[in-house]
C-alpha cells in the first residue's frame, strides 16, 4: 500500500464519512439514556464501516482489490445492514431481519469468491456487490409501510433520499447490463457512469445532512423534554408550567382562562394496598386521561405527588365548571389498569378564573385553597370560586371507591 501522494486525495471522501459517523456517535452519546436513541449507534457504525471499506479500496491496487475483495465486501455489507437497521429502528422502533442479512451476505461472498479467486472479473464483482448492498438497504423498506407522516420537511428529505437511493441501487445492475459496454474501463468512461456517480453522491449528501439535522433536532427536543417534563407522566413539570403559563396568559386571544387544581383522593391507600408501582401506573394513566379531556392548547401539568394543574383557555367560569365536572366523572368511571376491576379512583378539584399573567401565582394559591375546601366537603367534588361544593352523585354506587377501601384490602 505504498501509494503516491495523489492517492491520498481519495481518502477525503472516507474521511468525510468518518466525520459524519463521529457526529452521529456524539448525538447518540448525548441521548444515550433514551433507549430509542440506539438507532444512532447503528447509523454511526454503518458510516464507520463504509468509510473503512472506502478508504481501503482507495489505497489498493487492482491486484490487491481482487485479493482483499471478500474483506472489503464484508465491510460494505455490514455497513449497509447497519444503515438499514438504524433506519428501521428510527422509523418504527423495530430492527431488520438478521437472517435476511446473513443470507444476502453469504450468497454475495460466494459470488465474489468465484469472481476474485477462480475467475478474475472486476466488473461482475462490482455489479454483484452493488446489488447486494442495495438488497441490504432494502431490508429497511417494510418500515416505510404505514408510516406516520413526517414531522417536518427534513424528516421527509431523509425518508425520500433513502427510499429513492435504494430504489435506484436495486435497478442499477439492470441499467448497467443494458449499456453497450463489456469492459469496466468503458463503463467508467461513459456519461451514464459520471451522471450516476454524481447523483448517488448528491443523494448520499442530502440523506446524511438531513439525518444529522434530524438527530440534532431530536437531541434538542429530548433535552428540552427532560428539563420540562415530569419523567413519570410526561406532563409539564411545575417550572415548565409556570413558563408556559406566562406566555399563554400573555396571549389575549386565549382569554379568559380558568385554573384548575386536581388532587387524587386517598391516593396513599393505593400505594398501601397495591404497592408503589400500581400507584405510579395510576399517575401515568391519569397523565393520559387529563390531556384527552381538555383542548390541545390547554396546559396540563403535574405539580408534584398526586396533584395536577390545568390551565383552560377561552372559558368563562360558567363553562369551566361543567368541563371540570366531566373530567371528575371520567375519572371515577375509569377502570385503572393494575388495580382490581371493582376499584374506582376519585379526585377533588378547585377552579378559579385568571385574567392575566400577573395573577397566576395568586390564582394557584386560591385554586389550592378551593381544592382543600373540596376535600373537606367530602372529596370527589368540584369547588369553584363563588360556588358551593356539589354533592357526590351515586351513579356508581355499585362500584367500590378507593375511599371505602380498608387498608388491609
Ligand atoms: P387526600 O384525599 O387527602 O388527598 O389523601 P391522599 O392519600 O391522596 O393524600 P396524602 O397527601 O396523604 O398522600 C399522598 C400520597 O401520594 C403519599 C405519597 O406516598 C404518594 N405519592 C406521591 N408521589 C408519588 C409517586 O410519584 N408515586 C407513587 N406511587 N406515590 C406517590
Ligand atoms: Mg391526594
Ligand atoms: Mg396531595
Amino acid at each position: 500500500m505504498n501509494q503516491p501522494a495523489i492517492t491520498y486525495f481519495a481518502l477525503i471522501a472516507p474521511a468525510c464519512v468518518v466525520l459524519f459517523g463521529f457526529a452521529l456517535l456524539t448525538c447518540w452519546y448525548v441521548q444515550r439514556r433514551q433507549p430509542q436513541a440506539v438507532f444512532l449507534l447503528w447509523l454511526s457504525g454503518s458510516f464507520m464501516s463504509l468509510a473503512t471499506a472506502l478508504a481501503l479500496q482507495s489505497l489498493m491496487s487492482n491486484a490487491q482489490l481482487g485479493q482483499f475483495a471478500l474483506a472489503t465486501a464484508c465491510l460494505y455489507l455490514m455497513g449497509c445492514w447497519s444503515l438499514a437497521q438504524g433506519m428501521s429502528l428510527r422509523l418504527r422502533g423495530k430492527g431488520v431481519s438478521v437472517s435476511g442479512g446473513l443470507l444476502i451476505a453469504s450468497v454475495t461472498l460466494a459470488v465474489l469468491f468465484y469472481y476474485s479467486q477462480l475467475e478474475n472479473n472486476l466488473l461482475l464483482r462490482i455489479q454483484s456487490l452493488a446489488f447486494a448492498m442495495a438488497l441490504m438497504q432494502a431490508l429497511a423498506l417494510p418500515a416505510f409501510v404505514q408510516l406516520k407522516p413526517a414531522q417536518d420537511w427534513v424528516e421527509s428529505l431523509v425518508r425520500w433520499t433513502y427510499g429513492i437511493s435504494v430504489g435506484y441501487a436495486l435497478f442499477r445492475p439492470l441499467a448497467v447490463s443494458l449499456l453497450p459496454v463489456n469492459e469496466l474501463q468503458e463503463l467508467t468512461r461513459s456519461g451514464y457512469w459520471a451522471f450516476a456517480q454524481v447523483m448517488a453522491l448528491v443523494f448520499a449528501m442530502l440523506f446524511t445532512v438531513g439525518l444529522l439535522a434530524c438527530s440534532v433536532r431530536d437531541m434538542v427536543t429530548n433535552l428540552r423534554d427532560e428539563r420540562n417534563r415530569d419523567p413519570l407522566t410526561r406532563l409539564l413539570n411545575r417550572r415548565a408550567f409556570m413558563e408556559a403559563g406566562q406566555s399563554v396568559l400573555a396571549d389575549r386571544r386565549l382569554a379568559p382562562w380558568a385554573l384548575v387544581a386536581v388532587d387524587i383522593d386517598h391516593f396513599k391507600r393505593i400505594n398501601d394496598n397495591w404497592g408503589h408501582a400500581a400507584g405510579d401506573q395510576v399517575l401515568v394513566q391519569l397523565g393520559q386521561l387529563l390531556p384527552q379531556q381538555v383542548r390541545d392548547k390547554d396546559l396540563v401539568a403535574r405539580f408534584g405527588g398526586e396533584e395536577f394543574i390545568l390551565l383552560l383557555n377561552r372559558v368563562q367560569m360558567s363553562e369551566a365548571h361543567p368541563v371540570v365536572d366531566r373530567v371528575r366523572m371520567q375519572m371515577r368511571a375509569h377502570a385503572f389498569e393494575h388495580l382490581p376491576e371493582r376499584i374506582r379512583m376519585t379526585a377533588s378539584f378547585g377552579i378559579v378564573p385568571v385574567r392575566s399573567a400577573e395573577e397566576l401565582a395568586e390564582a394557584l394559591c386560591q385554586a389550592d385553597a378551593l381544592l382543600y375546601a373540596a376535600k373537606r366537603a367530602g372529596r370527589d367534588c368540584v369547588q369553584a370560586a363563588m360556588t358551593v361544593a356539589r354533592p357526590i352523585d351515586d351513579e356508581h354506587a355499585a362500584i367500590e371507591s378507593v375511599a371505602d377501601t380498608a387498608l388491609s384490602a
